[in-house]
């Protein structure tokens, strides 16, 4: 039972005391150190010794810390342990050319905090109806909302907290197989993902939603400009950041959370209804990381629509691009949908009823009038319904293969950017 994976996730809001919450985010913060730690301590291995260190020598590292820093001795041995079991996934995934991910990066202040644990360390017991607690080393049991069954063997654990509120996510052991068949065979349907509706279909539905509303926006962008205005007093002054800009900058994550939890929601929601309603899905195989590139050009080749180009670039982003792949495939998984990825080049030109490809077809943002028979369309479900129509080229997507890996290095052992280590130049703790 001990080697079953994990093939899945259950992710529930946690609601630790209020000093559980504290130890959990100093630990989020140790591990956060750890994990960058870690990371300059492979690197100049490999920039000075040639040498790729591995889970154990980390492992053999970390516990010689704990017996130096009463801090990372405070973090649980198991969490320190699996944070150092990431990192050297994350190298392995980059190693392997057929996982999109690119070198690992350190991981920034501002990101989320989170606290890993192996299945091992934890027990996770059901106290009600909608209440259960998971014990935690250390600090003991913590409650957490019981939304949705389990559905299998807990194996591991990751508290976190994403500037809104604490959760825990579970690795799961379903053993859910993959159908070998969808249960409606046949059913094919294009998706386009519009800049004015987040998804069109062939079928002629619109799927959207307001992620950012307009004031939040407004007030979100005052808050960032007040958060820049205080750091630059702050760096003048060669000062400490002060408790307000503490605050202004929680509400900004807070603010930020809120969205990309709405983002992931619909994400979530439209890949769910489409998978379970088609056994092939097809999409434009669009390069969001190209599209999304500077449109500033340079000096001597200045862009062009520079200004119309950021906007697109920001509703494209808006609307959860990669987010969306990386949920349609998770959720294939289990309905044995087909997710087929087809060029994207004319689909929002060409004619779906007799093929006539103009750019002048396109009468606004939201009317397709073909030019040649005059059909009259929505502009992003004539898109869809070409997408629908396009020739299979591509090779079925499956996993978690997603991101554009065409600028980053295929397979070779990492470079290095940092002289130092931290673990030999005296640990500091930022
Ligand atoms: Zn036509």
């Amino acid at each position: 039972m001990w080697n079953v994976r994990a093939d899945t996730g259950r992710r529930y809001r946690l609601y630790p005391t209020d000093e559980q919450a504290q130890r959990l985010a100093s630990w989020g913060h140790t591990c956060r150190w750890l994990y960058n730690t870690a990371l300059e301590q492979r690197q100049f291995a490999w920039q000075q010794r040639r040498i790729i260190l591995g889970v154990t020598a980390q492992c053999a590292s970390l516990t010689e810390a704990r017996k130096d820093l009463d801090w990372v001795a405070d973090l649980p041995a198991q969490s320190g342990q699996q944070v150092l079991r990431h990192l050297d996934q994350a190298y392995r995934n980059w190693w392997d050319p057929q996982h999109p991910a690119g070198p690992p990066t350190r991981k920034r202040k501002s990101a989320r905090l989170s606290v890993p644990f192996p299945g091992q360390a934890i027990a996770v017991r059901r106290v009600s109806r909608r209440w259960g607690v998971v014990s935690l080393p250390k600090i003991g049991e913590v409650k957490f909302r019981w939304s949705r069954p389990l559905g299998g063997v807990v194996r591991n654990a990751v508290v976190s907290f994403d500037g809104v509120a604490w959760h825990v996510g579970f690795g799961v052991h379903a053993g859910v197989a993959t159908p070998e068949a969808h249960a409606r065979p046949g059913t094919v349907v294009g998706v386009d993902r519009g800049v004015k509706v987040a998804l069109a279909m062939s079928d002629g539905r619109m799927w959207n939603r307001a992620f950012t509303p307009p004031g939040r926006e407004r007030r979100l962008a005052g808050l960032k400009s007040k958060a820049g205005r205080q750091e630059t007093a702050r760096r003048k002054r060669g000062a400490k950041t002060s408790n307000r800009a503490r605050k202004v900058r929680a509400e900004i994550a807070r603010t930020e959370a809120k969205v990309r939890n709405r983002r992931r929601d619909f994400v979530m929601w439209a890949a769910n209804r489409l998978c379970t309603q088609h056994a092939t899905i097809k999409i434009e195989r669009l390069r969001v990381k190209a599209m999304t590139g500077t449109a500033k050009g340079t000096i001597a080749e200045p862009g062009v629509n520079v200004a119309a180009k950021a906007g697109l670039n920001r509703a494209i982003l808006d609307k959860g691009w990669g987010m969306f792949q990386v949920a349609l495939a998770n959720r294939a998984r289990t309905t044995g949908t087909r997710i087929v990825k087809v060029p994207a080049a004319f689909t929002s030109q060409r004619c779906s009823r007799c093929g006539h490809t103009d750019r002048n077809n396109r009468e606004s943002q939201a009317l397709f009038r073909c030019g040649s028979c005059g059909h009259q369309a929505n502009a992003d479900v004539n898109a869809a319904i070409n997408v629908r129509d396009a020739a299979e080229a591509a090779s079925p997507l499956t996993g978690r293969a997603v991101r554009d890996r065409s600028r980053k290095a295929s397979c070779r052992p990492p470079t290095q950017r940092r002289q130092r280590t931290a673990l030999e130049a005296g640990m500091s703790r930022h």
